[in-house]
Protein backbone atom coordinates (compact mmCIF):
# COMPACT_ATOMS: atom_id res chain seq x y z
CA UNK A 1 0.00 0.00 0.00
CA UNK A 2 1.50 3.13 -1.05
CA UNK A 3 0.61 5.15 2.54
CA UNK A 4 2.20 8.44 1.35
CA UNK A 5 -1.41 10.26 0.52
CA UNK A 6 -2.54 9.35 4.12
CA UNK A 7 -0.73 11.42 6.49
CA UNK A 8 3.22 11.94 7.40
CA UNK A 9 4.70 8.49 7.86
CA UNK A 10 6.83 7.72 11.15
CA UNK A 11 9.31 5.71 10.68
CA UNK A 12 12.18 4.88 12.97
CA UNK A 13 15.25 2.92 14.06
CA UNK A 14 15.84 1.18 17.72
CA UNK A 15 18.66 0.16 19.58
CA UNK A 16 21.07 0.75 22.26
CA UNK A 17 23.34 2.29 21.54
CA UNK A 18 21.92 4.12 18.96
CA UNK A 19 23.54 7.82 18.35
CA UNK A 20 26.50 6.78 14.85
CA UNK A 21 22.84 4.99 13.40
CA UNK A 22 23.12 5.60 9.79
CA UNK A 23 19.64 4.87 9.00
CA UNK A 24 18.09 8.33 9.89
CA UNK A 25 20.42 9.89 7.08
CA UNK A 26 19.73 7.39 4.89
CA UNK A 27 15.97 7.10 5.04
CA UNK A 28 15.70 10.79 5.36
CA UNK A 29 17.38 10.82 1.88
CA UNK A 30 14.72 8.51 0.71
CA UNK A 31 11.70 10.46 1.90
CA UNK A 32 13.13 13.27 0.06
CA UNK A 33 14.10 11.64 -2.65
CA UNK A 34 10.57 9.89 -3.40
CA UNK A 35 8.64 13.40 -2.10
CA UNK A 36 7.16 11.29 0.41
CA UNK A 37 5.94 12.75 3.56
CA UNK A 38 7.60 11.80 6.67
CA UNK A 39 10.09 11.62 9.43
CA UNK A 40 12.54 8.93 10.42
CA UNK A 41 14.20 8.88 14.23
CA UNK A 42 16.47 7.63 16.03
CA UNK A 43 15.39 6.14 19.38
CA UNK A 44 17.32 4.64 22.19
CA UNK A 45 15.54 1.92 23.82
CA UNK A 46 17.43 -0.13 26.92
CA UNK A 47 16.49 -3.63 26.85
CA UNK A 48 14.24 -3.25 29.74
CA UNK A 49 12.18 -0.60 28.11
CA UNK A 50 11.62 -2.68 24.85
CA UNK A 51 8.32 -4.33 25.18
CA UNK A 52 7.10 -0.85 26.59
CA UNK A 53 8.29 1.25 23.45
CA UNK A 54 7.20 -1.60 21.29
CA UNK A 55 3.47 -0.75 22.21
CA UNK A 56 4.33 3.04 22.55
CA UNK A 57 5.31 3.23 19.20
CA UNK A 58 2.15 0.92 18.02
CA UNK A 59 -0.31 3.22 19.71
CA UNK A 60 1.93 6.57 17.78
CA UNK A 61 1.08 5.22 14.89
CA UNK A 62 4.27 4.80 14.03
CA UNK A 63 4.16 2.91 10.07
CA UNK A 64 7.85 1.27 10.10
CA UNK A 65 10.80 0.46 12.67
CA UNK A 66 14.12 -0.89 12.18
CA UNK A 67 15.80 -3.06 14.69
CA UNK A 68 19.12 -2.95 15.88
CA UNK A 69 21.23 -4.25 18.52
CA UNK A 70 20.66 -5.63 20.73
CA UNK A 71 16.91 -6.25 20.14
CA UNK A 72 16.97 -8.17 16.76
CA UNK A 73 15.85 -11.47 18.38
CA UNK A 74 13.97 -10.30 21.36
CA UNK A 75 11.63 -8.11 19.73
CA UNK A 76 9.93 -11.09 17.94
CA UNK A 77 7.87 -11.45 21.09
CA UNK A 78 6.74 -8.26 20.86
CA UNK A 79 5.03 -8.64 17.49
CA UNK A 80 2.07 -10.19 16.12
CA UNK A 81 3.06 -11.80 13.36
CA UNK A 82 6.35 -12.96 12.14
CA UNK A 83 7.51 -13.71 8.23
CA UNK A 84 8.50 -17.11 7.27
CA UNK A 85 12.49 -15.67 6.52
CA UNK A 86 12.28 -14.00 9.93
CA UNK A 87 10.99 -16.88 11.56
CA UNK A 88 13.82 -18.94 10.26
CA UNK A 89 16.95 -16.91 11.00
CA UNK A 90 15.17 -15.80 14.05
CA UNK A 91 15.91 -12.13 13.85
CA UNK A 92 13.69 -9.57 12.94
CA UNK A 93 15.52 -6.42 11.63
CA UNK A 94 12.06 -4.34 10.48
CA UNK A 95 8.57 -4.00 11.45
CA UNK A 96 5.73 -2.89 9.44
CA UNK A 97 2.68 -1.61 11.02
CA UNK A 98 -0.48 -2.99 9.12
CA UNK A 99 -3.03 -1.17 10.99
CA UNK A 100 -2.04 -1.74 14.31
CA UNK A 101 -0.92 -5.35 13.49
CA UNK A 102 2.92 -5.52 14.17
CA UNK A 103 5.00 -7.63 11.19
CA UNK A 104 8.39 -8.89 11.53
CA UNK A 105 10.61 -9.04 8.93
CA UNK A 106 14.03 -9.81 8.05
CA UNK A 107 15.50 -8.04 5.22
CA UNK A 108 19.22 -7.91 5.97
CA UNK A 109 19.47 -11.29 4.17
CA UNK A 110 17.69 -10.51 0.93
CA UNK A 111 19.49 -6.99 1.18
CA UNK A 112 22.42 -8.82 1.20
CA UNK A 113 21.90 -11.07 -2.29
CA UNK A 114 20.48 -8.13 -4.45
CA UNK A 115 23.48 -5.90 -3.65
CA UNK A 116 25.76 -9.06 -4.27
CA UNK A 117 23.98 -9.90 -7.36
CA UNK A 118 23.17 -6.23 -8.61
CA UNK A 119 27.43 -5.13 -7.27
CA UNK A 120 29.35 -8.50 -8.54
CA UNK A 121 27.30 -11.44 -9.32
CA UNK A 122 24.99 -11.70 -11.41
CA UNK A 123 23.91 -15.66 -11.39
CA UNK A 124 24.03 -17.15 -7.95
CA UNK A 125 22.68 -20.44 -9.70
CA UNK A 126 25.09 -23.38 -10.03
CA UNK A 127 27.96 -21.31 -7.82
CA UNK A 128 30.28 -22.63 -4.90
CA UNK A 129 29.95 -20.36 -1.92
CA UNK A 130 32.43 -20.28 1.07
CA UNK A 131 30.94 -18.63 3.80
CA UNK A 132 33.47 -17.58 6.69
CA UNK A 133 31.41 -17.19 10.05
CA UNK A 134 28.26 -18.81 11.52
CA UNK A 135 26.89 -15.53 13.55
CA UNK A 136 23.00 -13.55 13.72
CA UNK A 137 24.67 -11.68 10.06
CA UNK A 138 25.50 -15.44 8.54
CA UNK A 139 21.99 -16.82 9.19
CA UNK A 140 20.42 -14.14 7.79
CA UNK A 141 22.70 -14.26 4.21
CA UNK A 142 22.88 -18.02 4.59
CA UNK A 143 18.90 -18.72 4.21
CA UNK A 144 18.44 -15.56 1.29
CA UNK A 145 21.76 -17.41 -0.35
CA UNK A 146 20.08 -21.04 -0.29
CA UNK A 147 16.94 -19.53 -2.08
CA UNK A 148 19.61 -18.65 -5.04
CA UNK A 149 19.88 -22.19 -5.74
CA UNK A 150 23.97 -21.84 -5.33
CA UNK A 151 25.53 -25.68 -6.28
CA UNK A 152 26.90 -26.32 -2.59
CA UNK A 153 27.56 -23.57 0.28
CA UNK A 154 30.49 -24.31 2.73
CA UNK A 155 30.37 -22.76 6.07
CA UNK A 156 34.00 -22.43 7.80
CA UNK A 157 33.77 -20.76 11.88
CA UNK A 158 36.25 -20.42 13.96
CA UNK A 159 33.45 -22.38 16.30
CA UNK A 160 33.00 -25.31 13.92
CA UNK A 161 29.94 -26.61 16.02
CA UNK A 162 28.17 -23.65 15.48
CA UNK A 163 28.24 -24.01 11.55
CA UNK A 164 27.49 -27.99 11.42
CA UNK A 165 24.54 -26.83 13.80
CA UNK A 166 23.32 -24.11 11.27
CA UNK A 167 23.98 -27.17 8.35
CA UNK A 168 22.29 -29.23 9.95
CA UNK A 169 19.37 -26.72 10.32
CA UNK A 170 19.12 -26.02 7.12
CA UNK A 171 20.12 -28.99 5.12
CA UNK A 172 16.55 -28.61 3.88
CA UNK A 173 17.62 -25.36 1.95
CA UNK A 174 20.21 -25.97 0.40
CA UNK A 175 23.55 -28.29 -0.28
CA UNK A 176 25.20 -27.01 2.91
CA UNK A 177 28.31 -28.32 4.98
CA UNK A 178 30.19 -27.07 7.39
CA UNK A 179 34.25 -27.44 7.70
CA UNK A 180 36.43 -26.78 10.88
CA UNK A 181 38.93 -23.68 9.71
CA UNK A 182 41.90 -25.79 9.37
CA UNK A 183 40.34 -27.05 5.82
CA UNK A 184 39.79 -23.81 4.50
CA UNK A 185 42.10 -24.55 1.49
CA UNK A 186 40.49 -27.17 0.54
CA UNK A 187 37.11 -25.33 0.86
CA UNK A 188 38.95 -22.25 -1.11
CA UNK A 189 40.14 -24.72 -3.84
CA UNK A 190 36.64 -24.98 -5.37
CA UNK A 191 34.94 -21.66 -4.68
CA UNK A 192 33.54 -19.27 -6.68
CA UNK A 193 32.91 -17.00 -3.90
CA UNK A 194 34.18 -16.44 -0.77
CA UNK A 195 32.17 -14.12 2.02
CA UNK A 196 32.96 -12.89 5.58
CA UNK A 197 30.23 -12.61 7.54
CA UNK A 198 32.67 -12.42 10.68
CA UNK A 199 33.37 -9.06 12.36
CA UNK A 200 37.53 -9.76 11.93
CA UNK A 201 38.41 -6.95 9.93
CA UNK A 202 36.27 -4.31 11.51
CA UNK A 203 37.16 -0.95 12.83
CA UNK A 204 39.21 -0.62 14.45
CA UNK A 205 41.22 -3.93 14.07
CA UNK A 206 41.09 -3.04 10.43
CA UNK A 207 45.04 -5.23 10.13
CA UNK A 208 43.41 -7.95 10.76
CA UNK A 209 41.77 -11.02 7.74
CA UNK A 210 39.46 -14.03 8.58
CA UNK A 211 41.01 -15.94 6.08
CA UNK A 212 44.94 -16.30 4.70
CA UNK A 213 44.52 -14.33 1.56
CA UNK A 214 47.46 -16.69 0.37
CA UNK A 215 44.70 -19.16 -0.42
CA UNK A 216 42.72 -17.42 -2.80
CA UNK A 217 43.41 -17.78 -6.81
CA UNK A 218 42.67 -14.80 -8.01
CA UNK A 219 39.11 -15.76 -9.77
CA UNK A 220 37.11 -15.84 -7.15
CA UNK A 221 34.12 -12.90 -6.26
CA UNK A 222 35.51 -11.84 -2.61
CA UNK A 223 32.52 -10.26 -0.39
CA UNK A 224 33.14 -8.27 2.85
CA UNK A 225 29.82 -7.74 5.42
CA UNK A 226 31.69 -5.21 7.08
CA UNK A 227 31.44 -1.48 5.79
CA UNK A 228 33.86 0.39 8.19
CA UNK A 229 36.30 0.40 6.79
CA UNK A 230 34.80 0.16 3.45
CA UNK A 231 37.56 -1.92 1.59
CA UNK A 232 39.23 -4.38 4.64
CA UNK A 233 41.98 -5.75 4.42
CA UNK A 234 40.69 -8.69 3.19
CA UNK A 235 39.15 -7.19 0.16
CA UNK A 236 42.38 -5.05 -0.64
CA UNK A 237 44.33 -8.14 -0.34
CA UNK A 238 41.76 -10.16 -2.82
CA UNK A 239 42.15 -7.48 -5.19
CA UNK A 240 45.50 -7.26 -5.14
CA UNK A 241 45.27 -11.33 -6.35
CA UNK A 242 43.38 -10.46 -8.64
CA UNK A 243 39.47 -11.29 -7.16
CA UNK A 244 36.69 -9.08 -8.19
CA UNK A 245 35.53 -7.88 -4.83
CA UNK A 246 32.30 -6.57 -3.09
CA UNK A 247 32.32 -4.48 0.46
CA UNK A 248 29.23 -4.11 3.26
CA UNK A 249 28.30 -1.39 2.29
CA UNK A 250 25.44 -2.13 -0.23
CA UNK A 251 23.77 -4.54 2.15
CA UNK A 252 23.08 -1.97 4.35
CA UNK A 253 21.54 -0.24 1.57
CA UNK A 254 19.76 -2.70 0.05
CA UNK A 255 18.39 -3.86 3.43
CA UNK A 256 17.14 -0.39 4.15
CA UNK A 257 15.73 -0.41 0.75
CA UNK A 258 13.50 -3.43 1.33
CA UNK A 259 12.13 -1.60 4.30
CA UNK A 260 10.97 1.41 2.85
CA UNK A 261 9.47 -0.34 -0.23
CA UNK A 262 7.63 -2.70 1.99
CA UNK A 263 6.49 0.87 4.27
CA UNK A 264 5.84 2.85 1.78
CA UNK A 265 4.82 0.55 -1.44
CA UNK A 266 7.25 2.73 -3.17
CA UNK A 267 10.76 1.55 -5.16
CA UNK A 268 14.35 2.90 -2.97
CA UNK A 269 15.75 5.41 -4.11
CA UNK A 270 18.62 3.12 -3.51
CA UNK A 271 21.34 5.52 -5.23
CA UNK A 272 20.62 8.73 -3.20
CA UNK A 273 20.64 6.34 -0.19
CA UNK A 274 24.27 4.96 -0.83
CA UNK A 275 25.12 9.13 -1.61
CA UNK A 276 23.70 9.79 1.90
CA UNK A 277 25.56 7.42 4.07
CA UNK A 278 28.70 7.84 1.77
CA UNK A 279 28.52 11.37 2.36
CA UNK A 280 27.99 11.07 6.17
CA UNK A 281 30.56 8.40 6.66
CA UNK A 282 33.28 10.58 4.71
CA UNK A 283 33.05 12.88 8.39
CA UNK A 284 32.67 9.77 10.41
CA UNK A 285 34.63 6.62 11.25
CA UNK A 286 32.03 5.63 13.89
CA UNK A 287 29.35 3.53 11.94
CA UNK A 288 26.64 0.95 13.42
CA UNK A 289 23.23 -0.26 11.65
P1 LIG B 1 27.99 -12.20 15.65
O1 LIG B 1 26.62 -12.79 15.69
O2 LIG B 1 28.63 -11.78 16.92
O3 LIG B 1 28.95 -13.28 14.91
C1 LIG B 1 30.31 -13.02 14.79
C2 LIG B 1 30.97 -14.10 13.90
O4 LIG B 1 32.33 -13.72 13.74
C3 LIG B 1 30.96 -15.50 14.49
O5 LIG B 1 30.92 -16.44 13.45
C4 LIG B 1 32.30 -15.55 15.21
O6 LIG B 1 32.80 -16.87 15.36
C5 LIG B 1 33.18 -14.78 14.25
N1 LIG B 1 34.33 -14.18 14.92
C6 LIG B 1 34.32 -13.13 15.77
N2 LIG B 1 35.58 -12.84 16.17
C7 LIG B 1 36.39 -13.74 15.54
C8 LIG B 1 37.81 -13.96 15.52
N3 LIG B 1 38.63 -13.19 16.25
N4 LIG B 1 38.28 -14.96 14.75
C9 LIG B 1 37.46 -15.73 14.01
N5 LIG B 1 36.11 -15.58 13.98
C10 LIG B 1 35.59 -14.60 14.74
O7 LIG B 1 28.04 -10.88 14.73
P2 LIG B 1 27.12 -10.58 13.45
O8 LIG B 1 25.93 -9.80 13.90
O9 LIG B 1 26.91 -11.83 12.70
O10 LIG B 1 28.02 -9.55 12.62
C11 LIG B 1 29.18 -10.01 11.93
C12 LIG B 1 29.72 -8.91 11.02
O11 LIG B 1 28.77 -8.57 10.01
C13 LIG B 1 30.06 -7.59 11.74
O12 LIG B 1 31.29 -7.14 11.26
C14 LIG B 1 28.97 -6.65 11.30
O13 LIG B 1 29.40 -5.31 11.23
C15 LIG B 1 28.66 -7.18 9.89
N6 LIG B 1 27.29 -6.82 9.47
C16 LIG B 1 27.15 -5.99 8.41
C17 LIG B 1 25.87 -5.63 7.99
C18 LIG B 1 25.71 -4.71 6.81
O14 LIG B 1 24.61 -4.13 6.66
N7 LIG B 1 26.68 -4.60 5.94
C19 LIG B 1 24.75 -6.11 8.69
C20 LIG B 1 24.94 -6.96 9.77
C21 LIG B 1 26.23 -7.30 10.17
P3 LIG B 1 32.41 -17.78 16.64
O15 LIG B 1 31.09 -18.43 16.32
O16 LIG B 1 33.53 -18.76 16.73
O17 LIG B 1 32.33 -16.86 17.83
Amino acid sequence: MNQSHVHPLKLGVIGDPIAHSKSPIMHQAALRETGIAGEYKALRVTPDQLAHQIAALREEGYRGINVTIPHKENVMRELDELSEEARRIGAVNTIINEGGRLIGRNTDGIGYVRSLKEEAAAKLEGRRIVVLGAGGAARGIIYALAAEAPERITLLNRTTERAEALAQEWKDLADIEALPSHRAAEAIQHADIVINTTSVGMHPYVDEVPLDPALLRGSEIVSDLIYNPLETRLLRQARERGCRTHGGLGMFVYQGAYAFEYWTGVPAPVEAMRAAVLQDMNGSPEIKS
